[in-house]
Parts: C-alpha cells; sequence; structure tokens
C-alpha cells in the first residue's frame, strides 16, 4: 500500500513509498482500519523539517500523520466494541513504562522516551491503512464523520480544559466567567468553541489584524476576537475582566509571562505550545511572583490527550452541531486529495495564509 512518509533527520525528505499492508495476522484485540482522511500540523512541518521525530527501531523512515479518521475494515476475535462500517479517530501515544502508563495515562508519562504514531518512533496514519489495538481507538459517530479529522487536535484542547477543571477543584466552588484564548489556528479555535460550550465569556487574541476567516469564525460563536496590533493582552483584559482560565497556544513563549500578569485571582493558566527554539525573555519576576501568591494562581503544562479526552471531543462535537450547527466543518479550509499530493499538502500548511486545517483526503468519505 501507499504511504507518505519522511527520513527523520533529512530535511525535506517527505515522499510517497509503499509499504505492506497491516495484517491482523490473529491478533485479538487488533482492529485494521482504512484511513479516510489525515490532517496535518506543525509538528509535521517540523518533522519534515528535520527539527524533530524519530523512526520505529530498525527502519529508517517515519510515516507520517498523527491526526487520523478512518473507518474499521476488520476486527480480531475478541474486539467486540468495533465492527467494519464504524467511523474511528485513534490516540497518538503509546505507552512506555512509567506507573502513568501502566494505568493508560501515557500522555502524563515521567519516562524521557515517549511513543507517538507519527511523531516519535512508532509509525503514523498517512497511509491506505493502519492497524491498531482497539483499546487505543474511538468511535466516532456516523453525524460527524464529516469532522471527525478535527477529533486529534481537539483532544489537546479537551486535555489542557479538563485538566484545568481538575486543578480548580482545589476551590471547591469554581464559577469560572471569562476565559482567554491566546493564538487562534486549529488549537485556539477549537478551545474557544469548548468554552463557550461550558457558558463561559470568551476573548480570543491572535496577530492578525480583524476581519480574517478566523475571526468571523468566532464572532459566529459568541467570542470576542482581538489583535494584538492594535490592542494589547493588557488593554484587552483591562476591557474584558480578569479572566479565571487563560490558554496559551501561540508558540511565542514570552507571552506565557504576559498571561501569568493578566491572570485574574484564584485563575488557571494551561499552557500547551510547544516552543522547540531556545527563546529568553525579561520578565517582572518579581511582580508574576506577587501576583501568584497574593492570588492563588496556577500555571500548568499540558500535552497529548488520554482516551477520555477523545470521547470528551467526541461528546463536544456532538453538542458543538446543535448549538453551532456546521461551525465545525468551517475549519476544514484546505483538503488535498490523495496521498500522491503529499508536496502540495506540505506547500499547503507551509504557504496557504487563509489555512485553517489542511488535511489529506486519502479516500473517499
Ligand atoms: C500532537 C500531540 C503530541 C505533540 C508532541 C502535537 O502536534 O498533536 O498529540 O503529543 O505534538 O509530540
Ligand atoms: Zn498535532
Amino acid at each position: 500500500m501507499k504511504a507518505v512518509a519522511v527520513i527523520p533527520g533529512r530535511a525535506n525528505s517527505i515522499h510517497l513509498r509503499e509499504v505492506s499492508k497491516p495484517v491482523l495476522n490473529g491478533a485479538a484485540q487488533g482492529v485494521l482500519v482504512k484511513v479516510l482522511r489525515v490532517g496535518i500540523d506543525g509538528t509535521d512541518k517540523e518533522i519534515n523539517a528535520a527539527e524533530y521525530g524519530a523512526p520505529p527501531p530498525g527502519d529508517e523512515f517515519l510515516i507520517l500523520g498523527h491526526e487520523s479518521f478512518g473507518v474499521v475494515e476488520s476486527v480480531g476475535p475478541r474486539v467486540s466494541e468495533f465492527a467494519p462500517g464504524d467511523f474511528v479517530v485513534a490516540s497518538v501515544r503509546r505507552p512506555g513504562s512509567s506507573v502513568y502508563d501502566e494505568i493508560g495515562l501515557q500522555d502524563m508519562t515521567t519516562d524521557d522516551t515517549y511513543f507517538e504514531r507519527g511523531i516519535n518512533l512508532r509509525h503514523g496514519y498517512l497511509a491506505e491503512y493502519y492497524s491498531e489495538e482497539s483499546g487505543f481507538l474511538v468511535k466516532v459517530p456516523q453525524g460527524l464523520k464529516g469532522v471527525g479529522v478535527l477529533m486529534e487536535p481537539a483532544s489537546v484542547a479537551e486535555k489542557a480544559i479538563a485538566q484545568a477543571y481538575e486543578i480548580q477543584r482545589r476551590l471547591r466552588i469554581w464559577r469560572p466567567q471569562r476565559a482567554a484564548v491566546l493564538g487562534t489556528g486549529t488549537l485556539g479555535l477549537l478551545a474557544c468553541l469548548m468554552f463557550r460550550l461550558r457558558g463561559l465569556e470568551v476573548i480570543a487574541l491572535g496577530l492578525r489584524e480583524p476581519p480574517f476567516l478566523n475571526s468571523q469564525l468566532l464572532e459566529e460563536i459568541g467570542v470576542r476576537y482581538v489583535s494584538t496590533k492594535q490592542t494589547s493582552l493588557k488593554q484587552a483584559v483591562a476591557e474584558f475582566g480578569p479572566p479565571d482560565i487563560i490558554l496559551e497556544g501561540t508558540g511565542y513563549s514570552p507571552l506565557v509571562f504576559e498571561a501569568m500578569q493578566v491572570l485574574g485571582k484564584n485563575g488557571v493558566l494551561a499552557m500547551v505550545s510547544i516552543s522547540g527554539g531556545n527563546r529568553t525573555a525579561e520578565i517582572p519576576s518579581d511582580h508574576i511572583n506577587q501576583g501568584f501568591v497574593l492570588g492563588n494562581k496556577v500555571a500548568f503544562g499540558s500535552v497529548n490527550a488520554s482516551r477520555e479526552d477523545f470521547e470528551r471531543a467526541v461528546r463536544d462535537f456532538s453538542q458543538a452541531e446543535l448549538s453551532y450547527p456546521g461551525w465545525l466543518a468551517k475549519l476544514l479550509t484546505h483538503p488535498v486529495p490523495g496521498l500522491e499530493n503529499y508536496e502540495l499538502l506540505m506547500k499547503t500548511l507551509t504557504e496557504a495564509k487563509d489555512a485553517i486545517k489542511v488535511f489529506c483526503e486519502v479516500a473517499a468519505l
């Protein structure tokens, strides 16, 4: 079968290759999945730039793709929760050896090495088929098949938000009213949606001056968009009120410390950007420290997602389709048909100015 792969460590090595089609081989818990769509993001860009990622042991290539959506083709004899024809999304990280991995929370691993399909040490989903143990798959209802490829990025936002709420149980009662989301890419947009579904007032901040597609989409769900070209985070918050929760997802790490300064008392700051560079910043440390101490604030980092976060994404998408019908599908701005168009896929990811989600249509839905 065809697959899109890179040679980790070699920049711009993305290519199409012929690999053997996975077989279940009697694996009792195995599921063979026909791939329908695979989304790509900054992580894929970094992998193709040889800045990130490693092949599975024994291979020199890594099949790309961690944002999967597919349909079950066949199942092993002990799989009762899936049947051929079911739509599924696969999680990304696979267990290592820490205690967290042992209880299915490999997204919380304390191991130094992590195994992620399509990213690190495990092949991904940008191929005609993949096989997986049923425990790493989550069913997507038929009515959500058109937006199923957004489930993985959504799971990352779900995890950060669920963790924030979990942390805030320290307050016995926590009634968040205002959320601020920094960064309005796919992850930021999905986080805004999730906060709106939870009834919060939401402000979103991005570089670009409105109006543009993302700012319009935010307006449609009642989120106020602010361009940091016109208004600083401090000014925006002065008008909006101190946020009870902030999600920082811009990739520009100095913003984390600005966010710390504007976070409301008892507030929680979720950091989800992967900032691979080595930027340094001068910060008003006394001021930030004082604010955190006197305001009982919390900041935490969040990566990847657990099975439950994928299930949360499925539930939120269902609610979103009722509350804001058709909104999610508008995020799917740049379909690229066929694995063989991998070059166009990458080019679109790096060059398309108005892209929200770029994805490969591997097969027809
Ligand atoms: C993926 C996550 C992954 C992270 C770090 C992101 O692009 O969506 O699932 O944990 O990269 O590799
Ligand atoms: Zn990703």
